[in-house]
């Protein structure tokens, strides 16, 4: 029999509805998988018992002929969803025994669709970094490796590592995760995955562990396009339980796709190109000349704010996220450090429960929302906020999509790490945009860099633009014909 873990989520649906296997066979396929990848420390919480039982009934619904979309497909869940009864950490010592009594809305979709959850996925601590490396469980590992050495570690990307690499090993057929600076996209990048970040709005926020409320987005990493688009009409909706969701019908992504992206009017950004050197500026080439042929056209655009983007986010972000992770003070979930007094127990029980990074953003969120500082640092964000989105506005205008590369390199090596956070921030150079003003933004895998690893581009669209996204990622990814050369490229361990 043909190894199951192996098929996209596409075709172990076609496989499932014409009886080809069973759910529980594939989701015994994927546990087998799991268990011999643990070197990745992809998953930081194991569903088993559960998925099987899952999958049982999927089988049954199979055989009483009503079965949902996402019927017995086993995936995997980044632990920032809230799980009834599974456990869920956000990757942070302070969550470490947490057990949600409820459930997310995003999860939920994926249950009532039918699918099976193999567990839960490591991430960066409260989804805080860019390469899975501040997670309380550890870091997690790409499946890939550089071509000449095969000993090197490489980073699946962050904070979605856990979903880009379980993605990647075939230990998922399918994984959530979610977006704040670029969180969905530049994993799906490091990894030769596909991951989109939606609208603002259009999935639900309600039992996702926050981070920075207004920019926080769940999407989906998966290992094709049309993949992409079955998770995503599954895991969106209107819920009146986060006010902020969007009041629209989802159509159906999957039925609408096609590569018949003749006329799209393609915006590319000045000031982004003039940060690409090298392969990723050959490969952006490459992507306008494979978008050039579908019959698109082109049109230089400028985004004059871009320098002041990640100032922006690293101000709007963390003053988000010390209000939001201010709820974590050993009274309520997880982790409590008993102290002299009431006080004393808080700051014990913080300073045990966050790691560094977290505790980093935690203070210069506090710092610029403090009185002195609140104009000068966090109203002035929220101004140049305005005038990102007003520069994208006026580029959506002229063009339908911008065309992107998804970061400025390909993964780096764990020892290859940038040491100080600054430089770690500007991975999300490209990404981070989209987030403050609002947007849908695809990452597609496109080639592979000289030393073998993924390379992936952007398309960024207005809003509610995600079919447009996902066809002309579709035409990209046919291009770029990914799908079966990669496999025979990856140096992963089986
Ligand atoms: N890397 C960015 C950060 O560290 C974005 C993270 C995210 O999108 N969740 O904040």
């Amino acid at each position: 029999m043909t190894d199951l873990t192996k098929l996209t989520l596409t075709a172990a649906k076609k496989g499932l509805a014409s009886k080809a296997f069973t759910s529980v066979e594939i989701t015994q396929a994927h546990i087998a998988k799991i268990e011999k990848n643990r070197a990745l420390n992809a998953y930081i919480t194991d569903n088993f018992e559960g998925a099987l039982a899952q999958a049982k009934e999927a089988d049954a619904r199979y055989e009483k002929g009503n079965a949902g979309k996402l019927e017995g497909l086993p995936l995997g869940i980044k632990d920032l969803f809230c799980t009834k009864g599974l456990r869920t950490t956000a990757a942070s010592k302070i969550l470490g025994n947490f057990v949600p009594p409820y459930e997310s809305t995003v999860t939920q979709n994926l249950l009532d669709a039918g699918a099976v959850f193999l567990g839960k996925l490591n991430m960066d601590e409260f989804a805080m970094g860019s390469a899975n490396l501040t997670s309380a469980f550890g870091p997690c590992m790409s499946p890939w490796k550089p071509k000449e050495d095969a000993h090197k570690q490489i980073v699946p990307g962050g904070s979605s590592g856990g979903s880009s690499a379980a993605v990647a090993a075939d230990i998922a057929l399918a994984a959530t995760a979610s977006d704040t600076g670029g969180s969905i996209r530049q994993p799906a990048a490091f990894t030769g995955t596909v991951g989109i970040k939606p609208t603002y709005g259009l999935c639900s926020r309600y039992g996702m562990v926050a981070f920075a409320s207004s920019l926080d987005q769940a999407g989906p990493i998966t290992k094709t396009v049309e993949d992409a688009a079955l998770m995503l009409e599954v895991m969106a909706s209107y819920d009146l339980k986060d006010s902020t969701s969007l009041d629209v019908k989802i159509p159906s992504y999957t039925q609408h796709l096609t590569e018949n992206i003749k006329g799209l009017r393609v915006g590319i950004v000045k000031e982004y190109i003039d940060h690409l050197k090298d392969e990723a500026l050959e490969l952006f080439h490459q992507g306008v000349a494979w978008l050039k042929e579908a019959g698109c056209t082109f049109k230089d655009v400028s985004l004059p704010t871009t320098p002041y983007a990640l100032p922006t986010y690293y101000i709007i972000a963390p003053a988000e996220a010390s209000a939001n992770l201010a709820r974590y003070d050993g009274l309520k979930y997880g982790l409590r450090v008993e102290g002299e007094t009431l006080d004393d127990m808080y700051e014990r029980t913080r300073r045990e429960g966050f790691g560094d990074e977290v505790r980093r953003r935690i203070m210069i969120g506090t710092y610029v929302l403090s009185a002195g500082y609140f104009d000068a640092y966090y109203i002035k964000a929220q101004k140049i906020q305005t005038l990102i989105k007003n520069d994208f506005d006026r580029a959506f205008k002229d063009v339908d999509v911008l065309l992107t590369p998804t970061t400025p390199t390909d993964a780096f090596a764990i020892d290859e790490t940038p040491t100080d956070p600054v430089t770690m921030y500007l991975n999300d150079i490209f990404t981070v945009t989209t987030n403050l003003a609002g947007l849908p933004g695809i990452s597609v895998p496109a080639g592979l860099s000289k030393r073998g690893l993924p390379l992936g581009l952007q398309l960024i669209g207005p809003k509610l633009s995600e079919q447009v996204l996902f066809n002309a990622a579709l035409v990209l990814e046919k291009a770029a014909g990914f799908k079966g050369s990669f496999d025979a490229l990856k140096h992963i361990h089986h």
